[in-house]
């Protein structure tokens, strides 16, 4: 299975991504880690990343295209794929056409449905681990000792781009560059819609259940 996530930053779409990833077998692609990774690690990509990811932009379509047609190659992502992040632009969507080809009875394409003013409430209070990734919500999905990963005993932080201009500009980016790429699936009725409002839990049953 091919599954594709929309949805504004902070809907949840990493969250319910890494659950689908454990109950389908299949690689959790998110390109937002895979560039958080880069610059953690000092590449040339990180570098290039860096600045235009702390505003709150978007890093350009050939850089990030080049990025997802080698992920995609890789022997593990073969037996299917969920991709977090990727296409945010209707230029990348139109590429990620022509690199899965004709297995469309495979794909599925998930917008998940939040209201910004709830968005902007779950991304205040994210915490992630730089280490494995994991990522909780002070009360929603609190860590069970305070600031630190219940995985792997890492200090918690904040992403520095969940403050309050560059979220902004991430939320405007997503209006106007990323749901057009719900309409070009729309258009191909391949979108399915998930109320991605409620409980985790709730809304992973709800996904699984779009996805029959
Ligand atoms: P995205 O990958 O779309 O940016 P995340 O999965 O990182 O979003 O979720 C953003 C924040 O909201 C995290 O702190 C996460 O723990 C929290 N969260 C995710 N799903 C829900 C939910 N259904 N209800 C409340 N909080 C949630
Ligand atoms: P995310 O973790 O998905 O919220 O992504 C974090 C940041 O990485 C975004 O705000 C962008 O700057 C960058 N990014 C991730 N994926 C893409 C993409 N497909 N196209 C452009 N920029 C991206």
């Amino acid at each position: 299975m091919q599954i594709i996530f929309i949805g504004p930053p902070g809907s949840g779409k990493g969250t319910q991504a890494k659950r689908l990833a454990d109950s389908h077998a299949i690689p959790h692609i998110s390109t937002g880690d895979m560039l958080r990774e880069a610059v953690a690690e000092g590449t040339e990509l990180g570098r290039q990343a860096a600045p235009i990811m702390a505003s709150g932009g978007l890093v350009s379509d050939d850089l990030m295209i080049g990025i997802i047609k080698d992920r995609l190659a890789k022997p593990d992502a073969q037996k299917g794929f969920i991709l977090d992040g990727f296409p945010r632009t209707v230029i990348q969507a139109e590429k990620l056409d022509n690199l899965v080809g004709n297995a469309k009875e495979n794909l599925r394409v998930l917008q998940l449905l939040v209201p910004d003013e709830v968005i902007v409430r779950r991304v205040a209070l994210r915490r992630s681990c730089s280490n494995c990734g994991a990522v909780y919500h002070l009360e929603n999905n609190p860590p069970a000792s305070d600031s630190v990963c219940d995985r792997c005993g890492t200090e918690l932080t904040a992403r520095p781009d969940d403050n309050e201009e560059a979220m902004r500009k991430r939320l405007e980016a997503f209006h106007r560059q990323t749901l057009p790429v719900a309409t070009f699936y729309k258009a191909k009725s391949l979108l399915r819609e998930v109320d991605g409002m409620g409980p985790v839990d709730e809304v992973f049953e709800r996904i699984e259940k779009s996805l029959q």
